[in-house]
């Protein structure tokens, strides 16, 4: 037995907790016993049902921070790449990045001061 079915197994568990219900038809593709979840049809044996339990804990406030962790972390290594670059079509797109990640960093501020 795979991880991922050995997971999946827990992972329907949980997601049956939360409501979702067991639908006789098999998966077309795999033949696997799906589930009803939110008005979605999921396959517990190949889909990565870890996915979904993922999607609906994400709050804005998780997301919002890693994305801010992570363009802090681009911005960084656009710099760092900004420095050695020579070419001037190069330099421009880190620019325009970097530019663009200053202004989505504003942004994601300016929702967490408003929340
Ligand atoms: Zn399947």
């Amino acid at each position: 037995m795979s991880n991922r079915s050995r997971d999946n197994m827990q992972f329907t568990v949980e997601l049956m907790r939360r409501g979702a219900v067991m639908l006789k038809e098999p998966c077309p593709i795999c033949n696997g016993v799906q589930i009803k979840y939110k008005g979605k049809t999921h396959c517990t044996a190949h889909e990565d049902l870890s996915r979904i339990l993922s999607e609906k804990e994400v709050t804005y406030g998780d997301v919002a921070a890693s994305l801010k962790d992570m363009l802090l972390s681009k911005m960084k290594e656009s710099m760092a790449l900004l420095e050695i670059e020579k070419d001037p079509v190069k330099q421009d797109q880190l620019i325009t990045f970097m530019a663009k990640s200053v202004d989505l960093l504003n942004k994601l501020e300016a929702a967490a001061k408003g929340s």
